[in-house]
């Protein structure tokens, strides 16, 4: 099995697994409990919190609150900061959000919220020029991505957070990092960012854990009320194995920071250069290098995405397409509709997301059968006509 989808979730290190173990089975005590038994639990979870502060450049531990997953941070961090100020009703955010983002605001716009939505360029790169126009003394927050999940192009956070600070410093800055963390630097100690939210899964933690960052000075309500786990803001008994697997999963990244750069970045090209180069309806989807090193996102033309996962799966190769089957109609990508990638390589938009784990030899695999697939689904294609055109544009 080749997996080449590690934007959807990961692998759980070794590593994470056995750091977790100890409190599945004998370290299982509640950590707000009195006695001894509990102390390591407790210890457990303060160094979870320091190598969670590190990875993401905090200054300090207590700004790190544990989470279930990335979508309850993203939830808990509009929603808390909104629910502070309540005379602030304009929002700002990207076309190109994660679902958990999105459709908290089109429930916030239902509720009386006006919300920005920021264009893209067709290589994915954010508008900035739109996004100065929209910001305004009265605009409650602006959220938006560290790297979109798609396409893997990096936003400029740090930029936008210097431009809030100096033009509307009363306005809070939310940015989604799921897929920014353990790919690239984060450093939110030198930056106008607020609250920031990462998800374990993503970086071969377990599904079910995730933070949210919050700067000292930033006021957000709870999304679950209950005891004071986490400072009275996140109630529930810490999920402790978990806890302690995003601890350790954060110390791994951090020190594999330099081989994601470098090494799966290379592979990421190599695999994008022998794909463009061997199949003649292939186009990158963006090309731009501010991308996170692990992601490509590759148009086939004139063919359906769902039969190239298929075809690919039967030799064993996992990645995924843009577009969700929903209720037996294909909804293409948000993301690459909003990038204007052309009808006839949105539906066949096939992404590609590395991870450490990823080997030469699977790169070498799918370079070497990804023309043997096309060559078969463009064969059955409707659009021979375009797909001969296109031959003879490429000068085959
Ligand atoms: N944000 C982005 C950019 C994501 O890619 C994802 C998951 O795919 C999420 C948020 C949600 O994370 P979780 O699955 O932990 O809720």
């Amino acid at each position: 099995m080749i997996y080449l989808d590690n934007n959807a979730t990961t692998k759980v290190d070794e590593r994470v697994l056995d750091a977790m173990l100890p409190f599945l089975k004998e370290d299982y005590a509640n950590p707000s409990s009195m006695y001894d038994f509990a102390k390591k639990p407790a210890a457990a979870i303060k160094e979870a919190r320091v190598k969670v502060r590190d990875l993401l450049g905090a200054s300090n531990e207590k700004d790190i609150y544990f989470t279930s997953c990335g979508s309850e941070s993203a939830n808990t961090a509009i929603k808390g900061v909104l629910n502070c100020n309540r005379e602030k009703k304009h929002i700002i955010t990207t076309k190109v959000e994660h679902p958990c983002v999105l459709n908290t605001y089109k429930e916030l716009e239902k509720n009386g919220y006006e919300v920005d939505y920021i264009s893209v360029n067709s290589q994915g790169e954010l508008d900035i020029e739109e996004f100065k126009q929209k910001l305004r003394k009265d605009t409650a927050l602006v959220s938006i991505m560290y790297a979109n999940n798609e396409t893997g192009v990096i936003y400029p956070v740090e930029e936008i957070g210097e431009y809030i600070k100096s033009k509307s410093p009363e306005t809070r800055f939310f940015v989604d990092a799921v897929q920014a963390a353990g790919k690239i630097p984060i450093n939110v100690k030198d930056t106008n960012i607020d609250l920031l939210g990462i998800s374990g899964h993503k970086f071969h933690a377990p599904k079910g854990v995730g933070v949210l960052y919050v700067k000292p000075d930033v006021r957000f309500t709870p999304l679950i009320n209950g005891g004071h786990q986490e400072r009275g803001l996140r109630a529930g008994t810490e999920n402790v194995p978990y806890i302690v697997g995003i601890g350790k999963a954060a110390e791994l990244a951090k020190d594999a920071l330099d081989y994601e750069l470098k090494e799966v970045k290379r592979l990421r090209d190599k695999l994008e250069e022998g794909i463009l180069k061997n199949v003649f309806n292939a186009r990158l989807n963006s090309s731009i290098n501010k991308r996170v090193p692990n992601t490509s996102n590759i148009g086939f033309e004139y063919v359906e995405g769902e039969l190239i996962l298929l075809h690919l799966s039967d030799i064993g190769v996992c990645a995924s397409s843009g577009s969700a089957c929903t209720s037996g109609s294909l909804e293409p990508s948000h993301v690459l509709r909003a990038m204007g990638v052309p009808f006839t390589a949105l539906h066949g938009s096939i992404r590609f997301s590395l991870s450490r784990f990823t080997k030469e030899s699977d790169i070498d695999f799918v370079i070497e059968n990804m023309p043997k697939i096309m060559d078969k689904l463009t064969s059955i294609s409707p659009f021979q006509d375009e797909l001969m055109e296109l031959r003879k544009r490429k000068g085959l």
